[in-house]
């Protein structure tokens, strides 16, 4: 696996909030559109919903990632809904790319498309891309995207591990209904194939509770399972997320396991997100997040945009508050970008 070069130093991350915690991540949401249905998410699909603004332009797009880079953020993923059904995915990237300060790209797509355009957008500029596959049943695939497109999907991740991006990751999301039965089937799937699995444990938004009450799945259940059968966790490299990564010598690839539930998930938190019609949420699962929008029209006020965002900081909560049941304001993860 080719790592990716990690910053000179981490001296970048000058954002802090008020728990000391840095900032190097920002998660961009391109757009809260999303072609795929999944139960957990959007199982009635994208509804557009009235007198809401429009997403933002590629200018504003820029604009707010000057002022996040300005801020010593260097890592950012497009993510949405679904980034690549904006027409301009590809532009946006390789404009993205020439931001000072920007030193990776990485992508989250339901990977419909990827077949097709993983080496275009290795080409723009992405170096890294996560596609969700939450089981390799093209029957339970189907059920849960409302898309039979499974074989499609398994296509693009070839691609891109072809199209030689640094890393290429699954998200998995772990349900309870799907976790024993598709066992084999990731094991196979990994046994050859140079990429992390990531199990993420399901977590519960304002629109799902039912859902969640009856597939939530501890992500103990996983980790015990790759213990008992010898693999082993591996070391985090700088600036990765909080997914811990489980290898086996019999195995190319590896399984990952994200556990938001987990204690003391939020305490080496790193990331911001910034939602697709441009408000920047301190957390997953917190307020309706901060408007930045009217700061984004402009390239003079940059410094203006910049005050706002250091002045939002100390509002970043310690933790999210998912154990105790509160989703903050998140209906689904569409909405601001899982
Ligand atoms: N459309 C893209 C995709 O499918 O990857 C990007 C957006 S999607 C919201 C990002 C990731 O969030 C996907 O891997 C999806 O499975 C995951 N996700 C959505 N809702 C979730 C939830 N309630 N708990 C855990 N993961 C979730």
């Amino acid at each position: 696996m080719a790592l990716f070069d990690p910053p000179g130093s981490l001296e970048g991350e000058r954002l802090e909030d008020g728990f000391g915690r840095r900032f190097s991540y920002l998660r961009l949401s391109l757009t809260d559109r999303c072609n795929f249905r999944c139960t957990y998410c959007l199982p009635n699909g994208f509804v557009k919903q009235q007198g809401l603004p429009s997403e933002l332009s590629s200018e504003e797009i820029y604009r707010a990632v000057a002022a996040f880079a300005g801020l010593g953020l260097w890592k950012l993923r497009l993510t949405g809904g679904e980034p690549t059904v904006r027409h301009d995915f590809t532009e946006i990237t390789r404009k993205l790319r020439e931001i000072e300060g920007i030193r990776r790209i990485a992508m989250t797509t339901n990977g419909y498309r990827l077949a097709q355009r993983a080496s275009e957008w290795r080409e723009a500029g992405v170096d890294a891309v996560n596609v969700s596959i939450d089981t390799l049943d093209p029957k339970a695939f189907a059920s849960l995207t409302g898309h039979d497109r499974l074989a499609d999907v398994v296509a693009g991740v070839d691609a891109a591990l072809e199209a030689g991006f640094d890393t290429v990751k699954v998200n998995s999301v772990l349900l309870r209904d799907l976790e024993r039965s598709g066992w084999d089937d990731i094991l196979r799937f990994v046994e050859t194939r140079d990429l992390s699995w990531r199990f993420i444990e399901f977590m519960r938004t304002n629109d799902n509770t039912a859902f969640h009450e009856q597939q939530a799945t501890p992500g103990e259940i996983v980790r015990d399972r790759l213990l008992a059968a010898g693999w082993e966790p591996q070391s985090r490299e700088i600036g990765a997320g909080p997914a811990v990564d489980y290898a086996h010598p019999a195995y190319r690839g590896r399984i990952g396991l994200i556990a938001p539930y987990s204690p003391g998930f939020c305490e080496s938190c790193n990331r911001l997100r910034l939602s697709s019609r441009g408000r920047l949420h301190l957390c997953l699962f917190g307020t309706e997040g901060l408007d930045l929008r009217e700061l984004l029209q402009r390239d003079d006020q940059q410094e203006e945009l910049v005050s706002r965002i250091v002045a939002a900081m100390p509002g970043k909560s310690r933790g999210h508050r998912l154990n105790e049941g509160d989703s903050g304001a998140t209906p689904h993860l569409a909405s601001i970008g899982g």
